[in-house]
């Protein structure tokens, strides 16, 4: 940090008090991680000095020989994690990656069906506010009442509307997700399936979800969530035309220009890591975690959708309990706690207020936390929400006996 000292006292500060605030807080964000020092450093190396527009091998710039190298390695290291043929590591992020796809096997007006986004899907799967909802006719599907995917709802609303793509994939879904299932019903209707697996990415390279790969036409899935590399989307498939490199021209030229080469070298080292013994072991703590959170939540009077989780994340329904997610948020954050408001199946408040509460393990994990620990974070949790007034000095204190005891650098 010397040199950006040196050139830019005020960002260096920033960067700092950043760092500061990572290690005095407890992140509870299920869609953040903490990457290790050898992914951070391949991002802040030369290769961001790097034009590459193209693919390995066919390039439209000269002087291209080691970047190839890297991406090539990436590409390779990608498709052994998750087991296919084909895998894009360019997309800048999961909602590129996303936009791609789209674009590769759509047309403008097709039908989409996605996953409500305010019942746990991503913005990116057809809500209106973006560009899939906006150039795309999308029918969305939800949970029932008990927080579950409804198969046979999703299969009767593709027999009404016929879509030509299916995605399937959350932001906010504490189960498993059955992708035969969702080929099945794919395969009744003749529509395409996508399968986004941005928070689960880590969880399936390491056998902690099934696999989408046997079943999804394609796979998307962002590469800083569950997978902990550097911020960036992936696209895997094992399909025929991804071969005919339908899927490599719609990220580049058709929505992106030249690769973030430094990105993708951080990529390579990430699947390296992910394909070590360690990270078997960490996606495992990942769940583990996850599941001692929840239970010392519910057991300690605070109920979360669906009653429980299978993944690395879990939504506490507010609305039980007479709260707001914002206020929650708020609260939480006053004593060093980071997570963030999410809606809640049929939530009666706004997105901006919610009732509801994401909260999820794969930092925390990183970071060394274990089961216990997770007890400890889930008491925290609830003396706040019982009397935040009277316990907040307490809360404060439980916070800090955890980020004390698990220093980030
Ligand atoms: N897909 C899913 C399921 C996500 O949860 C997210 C991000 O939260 C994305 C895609 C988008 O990823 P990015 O923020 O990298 O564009």
């Amino acid at each position: 940090l010397d040199e950006v000292r040196a050139v830019d006292p005020e960002i260096a500060e920033l960067i700092m008090a950043e760092l500061a605030r990572q290690n005095s807080h407890i992140e509870l964000i299920a869609s953040e991680n903490w990457v290790s020092k050898a992914v951070m450093a391949a991002m802040g190396s030369p290769l961001t000095n790097k034009y590459a527009e193209g693919y390995p091998g066919k390039r439209f710039y000269g002087g291209c020989q080691c970047v190839d190298e890297v991406e090539a390695l990436a590409i390779a290291r990608a498709k052994k994690i998750f087991g296919c043929t084909y895998a894009n590591v360019q997309p800048h992020s999961g909602a590129q990656a996303n936009m791609a796809v789209f674009f590769a096997l759509l047309q403008p007006g097709d039908t989409v069906m996605g996953m409500n986004l305010s019942e746990g899907g991503h913005l990116s799967h057809g809500s209106p506010a973006n560009l899939s909802g906006a150039y795309f006719k999308v029918v969305p599907y939800g949970v029932n009442a008990e927080g579950f995917i409804d198969y046979d709802e999703v299969e009767r609303i593709a027999r009404e509307c016929r879509p030509k793509m299916i995605v399937a994939g959350a932001s906010a879904y504490a189960r498993t997700i059955d992708f035969k299932r969702f080929r099945e019903i794919a395969d009744e209707v003749g529509a395409y399936l996508m399968v986004d697996i941005a928070h689960i990415a880590g969880l399936v390279a390491t056998g902690q979800h099934p696999s989408p790969i046997p079943y999804a036409h394609v796979t998307t899935t962002t590469t800083h969530k569950t997978l902990r590399g550097p911020r960036g989307g992936l696209i895997l498939s094992s399909e025929e035309f991804a071969k005919e490199h339908k899927l490599n021209k719609a990220v580049f030229p058709g929505i992106q220009g030249g690769p973030l080469m430094h990105v993708i070298a951080s990529k390579a080292v990430c699947f390296q890591e992910v394909l070590s013994p360690e990270f078997q072991e960490y996606g495992k703590n990942v769940v583990l975690n996850a599941k001692a959170l929840c239970k010392g939540l519910i057991s300690r009077g605070i109920p979360v959708v669906s009653g429980g989780t299978d993944n690395h994340l879990m939504l506490v329904n507010l609305a039980a309990i007479g709260k707001t997610g914002k206020e929650v948020e708020n609260l939480l954050d006053s004593v060093n706690i980071t997570a963030n408001k999410n809606t809640i199946p049929n939530d009666p408040q706004s997105p901006f207020v919610t009732s509801g509460l994401r909260l999820g393990s794969p930092a925390v994990t990183s970071r060394g936390m274990n089961e216990q620990d997770m007890d400890l974070i889930a008491e925290t949790i609830a003396i706040m929400l019982k009397d935040p007034e009277s316990n907040a000095e307490q809360a404060k204190a439980n916070v800090k006996s955890l980020t004390d005891k698990y220093p980030l650098m």
